[in-house]
């Protein structure tokens, strides 16, 4: 059974865009992943097919019905226990982890708004997530679709060359990922750091994760911040743990 999204949508021919290209297209072409887009359109009223409306409390823009988006909800067939997602800028930041559980499921249901967004009664009532990819506002939202399928399809079994470089990336750690470096070792006058020629496994991990950190601390205080509550949480387990290990003894 491959992997379904289902996306609720005024520019189906938005999809799969750049996601039926290169890994995930090669995905999308073997039957990894499926991608089914539903024109909201289709469930908009009267003859000009209107699927928004003025706010109530008078304000710039248009809002997407609720009796709109309900139909759509209805009319698809996604797979039980498919979450069902509003991308928004209000939206519960979209995080690594977030990707991976929707990765693990059966597939998501995305929904994209356009104006100034979506009636807040159908996300209430048919339980839709918001999630947001970030800081800053967009046209749409199926761009922002796009991204969370491209995070998540990569995750899918089969779809990146070695399961490894899922594993030890930026965030799968809580931390961003060291630098990189290929050929040639000395371009315009700068030299690659000389431990990654050393042939040295355990001298290049340890400058890799020196790195790691100290790349976080400078450009996420966010997340290393985070990262050090979690070190001392595991160190004071570890303590605990060993404590309790010399008394049995
Ligand atoms: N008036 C809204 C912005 C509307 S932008 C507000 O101030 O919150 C139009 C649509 O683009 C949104 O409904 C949403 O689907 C999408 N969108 C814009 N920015 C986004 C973001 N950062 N993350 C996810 N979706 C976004």
């Amino acid at each position: 059974m491959s992997w379904q999204a289902t996306i609720l949508t005024l520019f189906p021919e938005m999809f799969p865009g750049p996601l039926g290209l290169s890994l995930a297209g090669r995905a999308l072409g073997g039957g990894v992943w499926s991608c089914q887009t539903h024109d909201l359109r289709q469930h908009g009223l009267g003859r000009h097919r209107a699927v928004d409306d003025t706010p109530f409390g008078g304000g710039a823009g248009m809002v997407i019905r609720a009796d709109v988006v309900d139909a759509a909800v209805s009319a698809i067939q996604a797979p039980e226990g498919a979450p069902r997602v509003f991308l928004t800028p209000r939206g519960r930041p979209l995080r690594q982890q977030d990707v991976s559980r929707y990765a693990q499921g059966p597939g998501v249901v995305l929904l994209c708004g356009r104006f100034e967004g979506v009636d807040e009664r159908v996300l209430e009532a048919r339980g839709i997530e918001q999630v947001s990819i970030g800081d800053y506002v967009l046209s749409g939202g199926e761009t922002a679709a796009l991204v969370l399928l491209d995070a998540c399809v990569r995750l899918l079994p089969g779809v990146m060359g070695s399961d490894e470089s899922g594993v030890e990336e930026s965030f799968s750690d809580g931390l961003l990922e060291y630098p990189h470096y290929t050929r040639p070792a000395s371009w315009d006058g700068r030299d690659v750091p000389e431990v990654l020629l050393s042939g040295n496994h355990a001298a290049i991990a340890a400058w890799r994760q020196k790195q790691a950190e100290e790349i976080t601390r400078e450009r996420r205080p966010d997340l290393w911040s985070a990262w050090l509550d979690r070190r001392e949480r595991n160190e004071a387990a570890a303590g605990r743990s060993g404590q309790s290990g010399r008394t049995g003894v």
